[in-house]
């Protein structure tokens, strides 16, 4: 059994078997898939996916580095006014800074970042952070709001044995372990060997994307979680349900809204 804690399974890649798709991911294992948000046109797909199957998908809200729209502060006004009383979301995500496609608004992508901190910690929710060619950034970023974070995960970890003790130096946060664990070449088995505890993990697909080894390349799904499962079963040398099980209750901590509302 396991949760999928990073999925875009709303986005049109799916619109042909997005039933289908949940099947597999339930058939394969998976007790909950939880649904980071992209920008503000993805809020009402998301949501509703949320709604037909509901106590499985469960949606954030956050609007992505790469998408900030020229008067993103708009966007966000917009946004933030859907964190009202009684919301549905789990977690703030996926926020974050990506410096690897464009440069360009940097200064916009950490002036957004930082906002959506602070609805994370208004909110009490934990945040969902995607950090590319940005660690420094993401690091000087969150500094100032140490003490008051509500904990999170950094989606689809790849950096070195370095990046990720700096990140787990700070406290509730995880590293999200996807797909890229699988490849071949990767040398993320040998960093989470040297230095990042079963017990600071949890699983993710990032589905569309990502899909791990012997899909690599193909469009990824929650079915396959299991790969990632069993990579790291070799990668810790552990039984898988171990893997599993710690993975599963790490996720639990991090998504206290979970808790109460996952079917059994
Ligand atoms: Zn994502």
């Amino acid at each position: 059994m396991f949760i999928d804690t990073h999925t875009h399974l709303y986005t049109e890649e799916f619109d042909n078997d997005r039933a289908e798709a949940v099947k597999r991911a339930v058939d394969a294992g998976a007790k909950a898939l939880l649904l980071p948000n992209i920008d503000e046109a993805s809020i009402n797909p998301m949501l509703r996916m949320c709604k037909d199957y509901a106590g499985l998908c469960f949606p954030m809200i956050g609007l992505h580095p790469t998408e900030l729209p020229e008067h993103y502060e708009d966007t966000l006004a917009r946004m933030e006014a859907m964190l009202q009383s009684n919301h549905p979301f789990i977690a703030i995500g996926e926020v974050g800074i990506d410096l690897y496609w464009d440069d360009s608004r940097r200064e916009d992508q950490i002036a957004a970042f930082r906002r959506q901190i602070v609805w994370s910690i208004e909110h009490e929710l934990p945040l969902v952070i995607h950090s590319r060619k940005a660690q420094r950034e993401i690091i000087d970023t969150l500094q100032p709001f140490r003490h008051d974070l509500q904990g999170g995960i950094f989606h689809c970890f790849g950096g070195t044995a370095e990046e990720a003790r700096e990140l787990l130096e700070f406290e509730g946060f995880y590293l999200g372990i996807g797909g890229v664990v699988t490849f071949k070449k990767s040398t993320l088995p040998e960093v989470l060997k040297q230095c990042v505890p079963l017990s600071r993990i949890v699983v993710e697909t990032d589905s569309p994307y990502l899909a791990p080894t012997p899909y690599r390349g193909k469009r990824n799904e929650s079915c396959y979680v299991p790969l990632i499962i069993d990579r790291l079963a070799e990668v810790y040398d552990m039984p898988k349900e171990q893997i599993e099980r710690q993975t599963m209750a790490n996720t639990k901590e991090i998504f206290k809204k979970l808790q109460n509302n996952l079917a059994d």
